[in-house]
């Protein structure tokens, strides 16, 4: 169907107030909602901010004045996700609205779960409300592609990232240097950081081989960013990093791969074997941690497998223009990548350092 002018331009305002919930609605979907009366004034609007909390429909609801609840009747309600109809964490969207039976409801996109698509939306429609669906669906579906791909797929959205200089090197040291403990080589300046901390809060994991771990000994986390830091994963199949290793000592949350487990080991201990293939991992890194995204973050080796595999989503990549003039090659960014949709940015400069954001080219919902 053909949407208004005025029907786009309230979307899309309900389209940015989901994005509000960028860090912390995950694995929730992003969901925005605005309330418009009979002559066209936003009387109410909502977003869904953290996993388990109020849906945006409820925020939008009571965030309206109370000499406003008398015009609910004439209301129309935008919503970016089709409400949900069932009891979760909380009561479900759609026998509010139709407790309240506004006059008409316009609906971005239907929920990708196939247990729960369309059953909102009946409801509503059943009460006798107006019920359009399909505005900016295409853009609210980039918008929710990690959900998307979660109900789909049954696996993490998968973000590669790395650093490379000009020359092609993700570590300028030779291998004889890069020994354990010897810390990090920086490929990007200090301008870069901020930007990557930002990537790094956008996912709920974050993988690191165990030989980066090792050598490395990279913090991953958002630093001061106000977000919560991802929860790291750390790929061991070799079972080479000890329990009392820092890492894990500083963060007892984070989820040890390894290749082989013991009766007694550690629940966030995930057995995984390197044949078993990176699909297995993502499958059980979904299904039993809850991880709806992971961001990729090294090292070669790791990067190259998941490139190898297709296991991925999307790559973000730094490129310093100062040559190494040797060390540990960084990975080929494949050739058929593509430009993020909708506007959205694909590429950038900070300070000296510039950066790449590519997507895969199969399509979102394959
Ligand atoms: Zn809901």
């Amino acid at each position: 169907m053909k949407f208004a002018a005025a029907d786009i331009h309230f979307m899309r305002t309900a389209m940015e107030l989901a994005e509000r919930g960028k860090f912390t609605a995950a694995p929730n979907p992003l969901v925005g909602c605005v309330i418009v009366n009979n002559d066209e004034q936003i009387i109410g609007q909502g977003w869904h901010k953290t996993y388990g909390g109020p849906h945006a429909e409820v925020e939008a609801f009571e965030s309206i004045a109370a000499d406003h609840t008398a015009l609910l009747h004439e209301s129309t309600w935008y919503i970016t996700l089709e409400p949900c109809n069932h009891v979760g964490k909380t009561p479900a969207c759609a026998a509010l609205i139709e407790h309240i039976k506004p006059k008409r409801v316009v609906i971005g996109i239907r929920d990708f779960n196939p247990e729960v698509a369309g059953r909102g939306l009946e409801r509503l429609r059943q009460a006798g409300i107006q019920v359009d669906c399909g505005c900016l669906a295409n853009e609210l579906a980039w918008q929710n592609r990690r959900f998307c791909w979660n109900t789909q797929k049954n696996r993490p959205w998968v973000v590669l990232k790395w650093a490379t200089s000009i020359d092609g090197f993700m570590d300028g040291r030779p291998s004889e240097h890069r020994l354990p403990g010897s810390g990090g080589f920086p490929i990007t300046s200090e301008a870069a950081k901020p930007l990557t901390h930002t990537w790094r809060a956008l996912e709920k994991g974050i993988a690191v081989g165990a030989g980066t771990v090792t050598v490395d000994e990279p913090q991953l986390n958002v630093r001061s960013l106000k977000a919560p830091s991802p929860r790291v994963v750390l790929l061991d199949p070799e079972c080479i990093i000890r329990p009392n290793h820092p890492l894990l000592l500083r963060d007892p949350n984070a989820i040890h791969v390894v290749g082989t487990i013991s009766s007694n080991s550690d629940p966030n201990c995930c057995a995984w074997q390197v044949n078993e293939g990176l699909d297995k991992l993502l499958e059980q890194l979904f299904t039993n941690y809850g991880l709806s995204s992971l961001l990729v973050e090294g090292g070669a080796m790791v990067l190259n497998d998941f490139l190898e595999q297709g296991a991925w989503n999307e790559i973000k990549r730094w490129t310093s223009p100062l040559p190494t003039k040797g060390g540990l090659s960084a990975p080929l960014l494949p050739s058929d990548t593509i430009s993020l949709p909708y506007g959205h940015k694909s590429s950038g400069q900070i300070g000296m350092d510039s950066w790449i954001n590519r997507l895969h080219p199969r399509h979102v919902f394959d």
